[in-house]
């Protein structure tokens, strides 16, 4: 039980027992809770009063900053005329609306959306998907799949499969068959304080050939990955390697999927890093920023030939015996719709852009602090690599995050010993600069 007199006094509910955090150290949570009791704008307020600038967007999501009014409106209007309507055989107009909304801003081709409730239901949907293709066109014997060693794409059965992350598999056994990895795309040595897309590194995309090799083309049903994968590190995929592995699929029949789950909306200065590499993939899958993170949702944009395969194919493949009860849900689609609205009119996007060499200049400016190995930054996004302590890998990281928050009011995101910096694209030059700032005092003090 948690000894309660060393929890804050102040607005933190009395027990902390029963709460099963997600991806938390619970134990050591509650001796030392971060507890988060509002937000506005670029800020949270914690439980004792204090505000924290978010260098996060919560968790990549709140890409037009806290509390807006637009979202909140809409959810509040949307409740009030249809809460909820079943979404199989029954329409409701805003699921239609923010289809098209969405198909507008991806690239062309891909024309369709699929609507679930968050990331990982958008990966393991994308690739019933591509399995369900393959079978309607005669080509069932395509299911395996290819994903990346350091990828992330949620925590369902598919998902953590193609995920590359040990720590993610390890406690739940086989997951599903026959799934490969293509390497990581990183190499320090040779990419070190990279901005933008590294020049090193295109290469690693011809290991899918070897797996082609390997296990025949027609065993093969997708491959999926992020352009950048944001949870693993940030890791920008290098020129040219987005190209060949789409390349490379194409010859093969094989699906291309890009996870954008982060890079959506706007976090490359684009509405998706399909547009900004000039690569489109077949699947791609969307969530977090979508909604601003106000209600849950996530999707997957389709090619439209891979729909028409559905649409003309034998009668009972019109239907897609895939859904969820809340694929479409009113009051996502209605925080949806604001949000777009606000990314438009506020032209975020294109904010992005124009504030991702401030963001390279401040992140860079960290290069000599103590134990900074490598900086890396994109769009409006920043990964700095500690070196790990020797007797505790991992735990510079965790101690940066937590101090961050509790002394130098500062939310970030880790992988290990990897800070991730990804703030709202509402962020201003000034901001930038204080979280670089404080940045600086938390690397020293985790020296
Ligand atoms: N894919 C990627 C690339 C992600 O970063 C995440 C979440 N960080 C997911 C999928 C899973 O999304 P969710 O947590 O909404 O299921």
């Amino acid at each position: 039980m948690l000894d309660k007199s060393s929890a804050p006094a102040v607005n933190v509910p009395n027990d902390l027992a029963a709460f099963w955090m997600p991806f938390t150290a619970n134990r050591s949570f509650k001796q030392a809770p971060k507890m988060i009791v509002g937000a506005k704008d670029m800020h949270y307020v914690t439980s004792d009063g204090r505000k924290v600038i978010d260098g996060a967007s919560g968790m990549w999501c709140s890409n037009a900053g806290h509390g807006r009014k637009e979202i909140s409106a809409a959810i509040a209007k949307q409740a009030e005329e249809l809460d909820f309507s079943p979404p199989f055989q029954f329409g409701q107009p805003k699921a239609f609306e923010l289809a098209s909304r969405i198909v507008d801003l991806a690239p062309a081709g891909l024309e369709q959306v699929f609507f679930c409730n968050s990331g990982s239901e958008a990966a393991d949907t994308a690739m019933k998907i591509a399995l369900a293709y393959h079978q309607i066109r005669g080509e069932g014997g395509r299911t395996r799949f290819i994903g990346r060693e350091r990828g992330y794409h949620g925590v369902g059965f598919g998902g953590t499969a193609v995920g590359g992350i040990g720590a993610n598999r390890k406690m739940f056994g086989s997951l599903i068959a026959g799934v490969d990895h293509l390497p990581a795309t990183y190499d320090r040595a040779k990419q070190a304080f990279s901005i933008g897309e590294p020049e090193y590194g295109a290469h690693f995309a011809e290991a899918l050939e070897g797996l082609v090799a390997l296990h025949g083309a027609n065993s093969i049903a997708a491959v999926i990955v992020e352009p950048m994968s944001g949870s693993t590190g940030v890791l920008p995929a290098p020129k040219g390697y987005l190209k060949r592995l789409r390349e490379i699929t194409q010859k093969h029949g094989i699906l291309l999927i890009f996870d954008e789950v982060i890079t959506g909306y706007g976090r490359l200065g684009y509405a998706f890093a399909s547009e900004r590499y000039g690569v489109t993939p077949d699947l791609l899958t969307f969530a977090k920023g979508v909604t601003n993170g106000a209600v849950p949702m996530g999707g997957v944009l389709v090619r439209d030939a891979i729909h028409d395969a559905f649409m003309t194919g034998p009668e009972h493949a019109c239907e897609l015996y895939h859904g969820y009860t809340y694929s479409a849900h009113p009051l996502a689609c209605a925080a949806a719709l604001a949000t777009l609205d606000i990314y438009r009119d506020e032209k975020l996007f294109e904010r992005s852009l124009k504030l991702e060499p401030v963001m390279a200049q401040a992140m860079m400016s960290l290069k000599n602090e103590p134990n900074v190995v490598d900086i890396r930054t994109v769009g409006l996004t920043a990964g700095i690599d500690l070196a790990p302590r020797a007797d505790a890998p991992g735990t510079r990281g965790y101690d940066a995050l937590n101090r961050g928050f509790h002394e130098f009011d500062l939310m970030m995101r880790i992988s290990g010993d990897t800070l991730a910096l990804t703030p709202p694209l509402i962020v201003s030059e000034e901001q930038i600069g204080e979280i670089a700032e404080k940045l600086s005092r938390i690397i020293r003090a985790v020296a």
